[in-house]
C-alpha cells in the first residue's frame, strides 16, 4: 500500500475510534451513527481511496465538482452521495440525479424544484441556521415548522431530520444542545424525522453528546484540502 494510502486507513482508524469513544462517553451506541466523509476540494482517487477502507457515505458541497465525482466513481457500488453545500434551485434536479441525500434544504423554493413524481424518493435534512448571519445558510428557527410541512407534502422527498453547522463564534455544545430543540419541534410532525446531521472535523465529539446521528467530517479524515476557496 503507497504511504498515502495507509495514512488515510490510519486517519479513518482514529477518527472512527474517536467516534466510539465520544459515542461510549455519551452513553450511545456508535452503530447508531452514520459518518459521512466530506470529500470536496479532493479528487476522485480520495473517494476511491476511502472505498477500499470501507466508507460508503461520502460529501461535498458544490454540485459541478459532486456530479463529476459521482460520475467518475459510478462503478463504486453501494456509495452514497450527500450534498451539504448550498443549493441553487435551477441545480436542484440535477443533484437529485446523483445524491441519496441533500442536508441543506433551507427554503420553500428548493424543496418545490426537488419534489418529484418519479424515481426514488430523496432523503432530505432541513438546514437549520443558529446564528443572525443570513448568509451562514438555513432556514431561521421561526419558518422551521413551515417549511416541514412543505417537505412532508412534497411528493419524492423524505424527510429524515435537521441538520446545522455550528456557529464560528461560541460554544458548539451550546449551539448542537439547540438543535436538539429544534429537532424535538420537527419530530412533533413527523415521529419518524429523527436524525441530526451535526458535527464537523472539530466539534463531532460535542456534537454525538447532543444527538447527532449523521457526522459531516472532513480535513480530520481526509487531511487538509488542497486548495481551498
Ligand atoms: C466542509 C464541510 C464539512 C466538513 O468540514 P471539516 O471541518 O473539514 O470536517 C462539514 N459540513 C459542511 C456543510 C461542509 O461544507
Amino acid at each position: 500500500m503507497p504511504s498515502s494510502e495507509s495514512e488515510l486507513a490510519g486517519r479513518v482508524d482514529d477518527v472512527f475510534g474517536r467516534i466510539a469513544d465520544a459515542a461510549t462517553a455519551a452513553d450511545r451506541d456508535p452503530a447508531d451513527l452514520t459518518t459521512i466523509v466530506v470529500t470536496k476540494f479532493h479528487p476522485d482517487t480520495l473517494v476511491r481511496g476511502l472505498y477500499a477502507v470501507g466508507i460508503r457515505d461520502v460529501g461535498e458541497n458544490r454540485h459541478q465538482e459532486a456530479q463529476a465525482k459521482a460520475r467518475s466513481t459510478a462503478d463504486l457500488e453501494g456509495l452514497r452521495w450527500h450534498f451539504v453545500g448550498q443549493l441553487q434551485s435551477k441545480k436542484a434536479r440535477q443533484v437529485r440525479a446523483y445524491a441519496n441525500a441533500v442536508h441543506s434544504l433551507d427554503r420553500l423554493s428548493l424543496v418545490d424544484a426537488l419534489g418529484s413524481d418519479e424515481g426514488e424518493s430523496l432523503d432530505g435534512f432541513v438546514q437549520v441556521n443558529l446564528t443572525d448571519d443570513p448568509a451562514r445558510g438555513g432556514v431561521r428557527p421561526a419558518d422551521l415548522e413551515s417549511l416541514v410541512e412543505r417537505i412532508l407534502g412534497t411528493p419524492g422527498l423524505r424527510l429524515r431530520g435537521v441538520m446545522a453547522v455550528a456557529p464560528l463564534d461560541g460554544e458548539p455544545r451550546a449551539a448542537f444542545a439547540r438543535l436538539r430543540e429544534l429537532s424535538d419541534r420537527v419530530r412533533a410532525l413527523d415521529s419518524g424525522a429523527d436524525g441530526i446531521s451535526a458535527g464537523m472535523s472539530h466539534d463531532f465529539a460535542d456534537a454525538i453528546a447532543e444527538g447527532a446521528t449523521h457526522l459531516r467530517i472532513g480535513t480530520a479524515i481526509t487531511g487538509n484540502r488542497p486548495d481551498a476557496r
